[in-house]
């Protein structure tokens, strides 16, 4: 990690700038690769990021990494931050006052890692990098110049993976719009993967009954 990035993410391990310090268990910063060329930027954390301190570790996060190697990818070629660092109860939706209070921590991140790409999953970080209330269905897969962090990037949004779990048609929609990243970074178009997505069962496992909140999951790419 860059040490201006290390620093930073030191610096708001503490953070108190909304109720959610107080049920949080730890703080998720985000991680990856601080020189990234591409960087995702998700909901908030779940269950499992908050007992862990990463980032999409549970299933959505299984279900990135595997979009991640269908076009060459892995976990350490990017970087993965979300709109709020801390888990909200019962992963309900951010709300308007925690997604302000934390905005600059993201807008800092992208500053530090300077990436070309930054590609929102769903509707919260798509809205907010935009800076436009259109929802994630109408603008999914069609990149937006924007400047973020004082610099000029190419805005990718696409479908939350937590989303494509619950709706095995949105994950076709998400694997297409994946297949384009390659391209958005100046490299070579990937082979058509041999078995699409979605023929592989996600399982839901880990997460206990009462942490979970299914329903919003298919929220997260229907608004
Ligand atoms: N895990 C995360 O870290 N972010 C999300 O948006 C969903 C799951």
């Amino acid at each position: 990690m860059s040490s201006a990035l290390a620093a930073y993410r030191d610096a708001t391990l503490g953070c108190t700038r909304c109720a959610l310090a107080e049920t949080r268990t730890q703080v998720v910063f985000g991680g990856g690769n601080p020189d990234a060329e591409i960087l995702f930027v998700g909901e908030a954390p779940g269950f499992h990021e908050d007992q862990g301190g990463e980032p999409f570790v549970g299933q959505a996060g299984k279900l990135l990494v595997k979009l991640l190697e269908g076009i060459g990818l892995g976990r350490d070629d990017v970087y993965i931050a979300n709109v709020l660092k801390c888990r909200p109860p019962g992963n309900r939706d951010p709300r308007p006052e925690e997604i302000e209070a934390c905005e600059s921590h993201l807008f800092r991140q992208i500053e530090l890692v300077r990436p070309t790409l930054v590609a929102t999953l769903g509707n919260f970080a798509t809205k907010l990098l935009s800076g436009k209330p259109m929802g994630i269905t109408k603008v999914h897969g069609v990149p937006q110049q924007v400047t973020l962090g004082g610099n000029a990037v190419t805005l990718y949004p696409l479908y939350h993976p937590a989303a494509a779990l619950y709706t095995r048609s949105m994950l076709a929609v998400l694997e297409e719009d994946f297949a384009r990243i390659p391209v958005l970074l100046g490299r070579e178009a990937p082979a058509p993967a041999a078995a699409p997505l979605v023929a592989e069962p996600i399982v839901e496992e880990e997460e206990p009954e009462t942490e979970r909140a299914p329903e919003r999951a298919v929220q997260l790419g229907l608004f």
